[in-house]
């Protein structure tokens, strides 16, 4: 559980790219900017870790010693909506990645469920389920026991990852932790969000189906996005004022129900929207 509202990247920023830090860096580098989360990003992984141990427990240690909450976003290539061997693969990826996650100590493994494809929603919300509930207990055996498994909300009615379904498999199963993406619901619903009320009646639908816990320590990421009548098209920045969804407006919520959200940036420029959301943020707390 985040101690309080935490601000970072999806990946490592650019700038820190062009300057050629080592990952362990990273953590260092963010607190200089006043960033205090990270998710690191294991989106081409397969079977195995494509990390060392050794690796990702230093990445763990400097993120401690720098005070940046970490998470894992896991690999693209896992649809729990395919057939049994899709399925199969795809545990053995989330379980990997989450392996990697329990060395570096990161709170949870952000995953996408998958494409309905030829599924009925119903069907392809059991088949995901059922993998879900074997996959934590293979966790259990594997000894990972601080991660949480966190199913996204997505971004195109294709997909598997309604708000409503992602809620659902919350509801069913314990160590899985919902990931709100705000982008994504917003892209999904065609512009949903439109007024404070609009993020309301999110935070309130969370906190009514998993409780005030849950819905206090959400793990969220948040862009501006592009979209088309088949969901999401592509993530814009900040001072694009053509695009929602607006922070300010969630950034009211927060401070209205007093979350401690751990808020990740997936804008087109990572940290500089990071720090532009965590200034709005505090600027709504000082208006108290
Ligand atoms: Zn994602």
């Amino acid at each position: 559980m985040a101690d309080r509202s935490r601000f970072g990247p999806a990946g490592v920023p650019p700038s820190f790219r062009v300057m050629k830090a080592a990952l362990a860096d990273v953590p260092r580098l963010l607190r200089e900017e006043g960033l205090d989360a990270f998710e690191y990003q294991a989106v081409r992984w397969g079977a195995k870790p494509q990390m060392k141990k050794e690796d990702a427990e230093k990445l763990g240690f400097k993120a401690k010693e720098n005070d940046v909450w970490l998470s894992l976003h896991g690999s693209y290539f896992i649809n729990f909506c395919g057939g049994k061997d899709v399925i199969e693969a795809s545990k053995q990826r989330l379980i990997s990645c989450a392996t990697a996650a329990e060395w570096m100590n990161a709170s949870i493994v952000v995953f996408h469920p998958g494409f309905y494809c030829k599924k009925q929603q119903r069907e392809a919300f059991t088949n995901c389920l059922e993998a879900l509930k074997e996959i934590v207990e293979a966790m259990k055996t594997l000894g990972i026991k601080n991660v949480k498994i966190g199913p996204e909300t997505m971004g195109k009615p294709s997909q598997l990852g309604s708000l409503d379904e992602i809620l659902g498999f919350c509801e069913e199963v314990e160590q899985i932790q919902p990931v709100i993406d705000w982008a994504h619901l917003h892209a999904r619903d065609k512009g949903r969000f439109k007024t404070v009320d609009d993020f309301h009646k999110v935070v309130e639908d969370i906190e009514n189906r998993l409780g005030t816990e849950a819905v206090k320590n959400m793990h969220c990421h948040f862009t501006k996005v592009e979209f088309t009548d088949k969901g999401e098209k592509c993530h814009h920045t900040m001072e694009e004022v053509d695009y929602g969804p607006d922070f300010a407006m969630l950034a009211k919520v927060i401070v209205e129900f007093k979350l401690k959200p751990v808020i990740i940036s997936e804008s087109p420029i990572l940290d500089v929207d990071a720090i532009k959301m965590r200034d709005i943020l505090h600027k709504e707390f000082k208006m108290l």
